[in-house]
């Protein structure tokens, strides 16, 4: 009945969501790379992608 706070494989370092696969210790952080995924709330929200830079207009 409680699912407030879901679990999730999250990235040790920031705590991330990341996707790992099933079978394997790792998983991909947009931040940190390879990592050891560990179980737990997530804390924060996932990297937005890189926003397209506007090219500065030279003077
Ligand atoms: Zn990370």
């Amino acid at each position: 009945m409680t699912s407030s706070r879901p679990i999730h494989t999250v990235c040790p370092h920031c705590k991330r969501p990341v996707v790992a696969l099933r079978e394997q210790q790792r998983a991909r952080c947009a931040e940190h790379g390879i990592v050891v995924p560990m179980r737990s709330v997530v804390a924060n929200a996932p990297v937005p992608p890189p926003l397209q830079q506007q090219p500065t207009p030279v003077t």
